[in-house]
C-alpha cells in the first residue's frame, strides 16, 4: 500500500505492514535468524543487491524488521529507517558513520546523560571531539563550525529543561557550511514535530520511550534519506547492534496507537504544567506549552503539540525536592520516560548525576528540579497525587 499521502494515524497503522499467505492482518513475527534460498544464484542475487530478500537477521534482512522500519520511515517522513538495539546504539553508529579520527561534532544544549558521555568521553578516545554549546550560545554556532566539523547534534525539546531549538535556523547554518544536522526527536515524537521537514538530515529516536510507549522494550532508530542511511548499515551490521525481531514486532504493535497515546500525553502534561505553575511551593515550571516558556512562540511554530515531558523546581533544596518525589504514589521513581505509566526523576540523582555540580549549574539543572513523564492515567488523579506530595 502507498501510504505517503495518508494521515499520520493511518500511516501508523498501515505503513510497512503486509498480510501473509494465511491472511494475518499485519506483518507476523519472524523470529528466525536466517532464511533459506532455492539456489546459490538466488543467494548471490540478494547478497549482491540485484534482488531484495531476507537473508540474516543481524543484517536487518528480516521481514519483521523491514516492516517496522518502513512504518517508522513513513511516520517520520523519511525515505528509509534503520532500527537498533537501543537509542544509544543508533546514536553511536550514526556518529561513527560520518566521523573518523580527527573529525569534530557540535552538540547544542542539554542532551541525555549517556549521549553526553558518548560524545565527551568515548568518542574522544577514538579521535572524534565535540564542542558543547549551551542553548544560550547559539550565536556562537557559525564560529564553532570548523573545517573538520561533520555533525551538529541536538535534542529539542531538551532534557530536563525543555529548551526548544529552531531546527530550520540551525539547518540553514549547518548546510551553508556543509555539515549534517542530526536531531534526537525522542521527547517530541513524530506526532508533535517533524525535524526532517524542518531541514534536519537525520532523525534519531530512542524507541524505548514514546514509540514503544509501554516501558517494555529497548530500541532505537535512525531515519532519513536512503543515501545518508547507506553508510550506517555496515556499522550497525558489524557492531552487531540489530534490534531483535521480537522487539521490532512489539514496537510495530505500539506504533499503531502512537497518535492517540501522544495526544493524551500532551493533554495530561499541559494540565499538570498549568496547575504546577500556580502552586506556591513551585519556583518554576519548564513546559514548551506554557506562555511563560522562553521559546513558547518558537514551539508554537515548530511543534504540533508540546509533549508529555515537563520539569519543575521545588522551592528549597535537593532534600525538599526529594521529599516531594518520595511522597508521590502514582508516579513511579524511574529514570525512563514515554510510557503509559507516569514516571518521576530528580535529574541530579539519575539522568544528570554524572555531571559535575559546576556543569549542572552552567546548564540550569538545579538540585530542586523534578522531571515528570506524564503517563496516561486520569490527569486529575495525577494532579491530586502531585498536590498531596507538594503539600506533604
Ligand atoms: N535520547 C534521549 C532523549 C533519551 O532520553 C535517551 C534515554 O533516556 C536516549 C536517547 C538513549 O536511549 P536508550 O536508553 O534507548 O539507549
Amino acid at each position: 500500500m502507498t501510504t505517503n499521502t495518508l494521515g499520520l494515524s493511518t500511516r501508523c497503522i498501515h505503513a510497512g505492514d503486509s498480510r501473509d499467505s494465511l491472511g494475518a492482518v499485519h506483518t507476523p513475527l519472524y523470529s528466525h535468524s536466517t532464511f533459506a534460498f532455492a539456489s546459490t544464484s538466488d543467494v548471490l542475487d540478494v547478497v549482491e543487491g540485484r534482488k531484495t530478500g531476507n537473508l540474516y537477521t543481524r543484517y536487518g534482512m528480516n521481514p519483521t524488521i523491514r516492516s517496522v522500519e518502513e512504518k517508522l520511515a513513513s511516520i517520520e517522513g523519511g525515505e528509509n529507517a534503520w532500527v537498533f538495539s537501543s537509542g544509544m546504539a543508533a546514536e553511536s553508529a550514526t556518529f561513527l558513520s560520518f566521523c573518523k579520527a580527527g573529525d569534530h561534532i557540535i552538540c547544542i544544549g542539554d542532551v541525555y546523560g549517556g549521549t553526553f558521555e558518548l560524545l565527551g568521553q568515548n568518542l574522544p578516545s577514538v579521535g572524534i571531539t565535540t564542542t558543547f554549546l549551551l542553548g544560550s550560545e547559539l550565536d556562537k554556532l557559525d564560529a564553532a563550525v570548523k573545517d573538520n566539523t561533520r555533525i551538529i547534534f541536538f535534542e529539542t525539546p531538551t532534557n530536563p529543561n525543555m529548551e526548544v531549538f529552531d531546527v530550520r535556523a540551525i539547518a540553514e547554518i549547518a548546510h551553508r557550511r556543509g555539515v549534517l544536522v542530526v536531531v534526537d526527536n525522542t521527547f517530541a515524537t513524530p506526532v508533535n514535530q517533524s525535524p526532517l521537514a524542518l531541514g534536519a538530515d537525520l532523525v534519531i529516536h530512542s524507541t524505548t520511550k514514546y514509540l514503544g510507549g509501554h516501558s517494555d522494550l529497548t530500541g532505537g532508530v535512525v531515519i532519513g534519506s536512503s543515501k545518508l542511511l547507506q553508510p550506517i548499515w555496515t556499522w550497525r551490521k558489524n557492531l552487531g547492534q540489530m534490534m531483535a525481531p521480537e522487539v521490532a514486532h512489539l514496537l510495530a504493535r505500539s506504533l499503531r496507537t502512537l497518535v492517540i497515546r501522544v495526544k493524551a500525553h500532551n493533554e495530561g502534561a499541559a494540565l499538570l504544567a498549568r496547575r504546577l505553575s500556580e502552586h506556591p511551593r513551585v519556583e518554576r515550571v519548564s513546559y514548551p506549552g506554557l506562555p511563560t516558556h522562553p521559546q513558547h512562540e518558537l514551539a508554537k511554530r515548530q511543534m504540533r503539540g508540546f509533549g508529555g515531558m515537563l520539569s519543575f523546581v521545588v522551592r528549597g533544596d535537593a532534600k525538599a525536592a526529594a521529599a516531594v518525589v518520595d511522597r508521590l504514589k502514582l508516579f513511579a521513581i524511574a529514570p525512563s520516560l514515554g510510557g503509559v505509566e507516569s514516571l518521576v526523576t530528580q535529574p541530579v540523582t539519575t539522568t544528570h548525576h554524572g555531571l559535575t555540580p559546576e556543569e549542572r549549574g552552567r546548564r540550569s539543572i538545579s538540585d530542586g528540579m523534578v522531571r515528570l513523564s506524564v503517563g496516561l492515567e486520569e490527569a486529575e488523579d495525577l494532579w491530586a497525587d502531585l498536590a498531596q506530595a507538594l503539600e506533604g
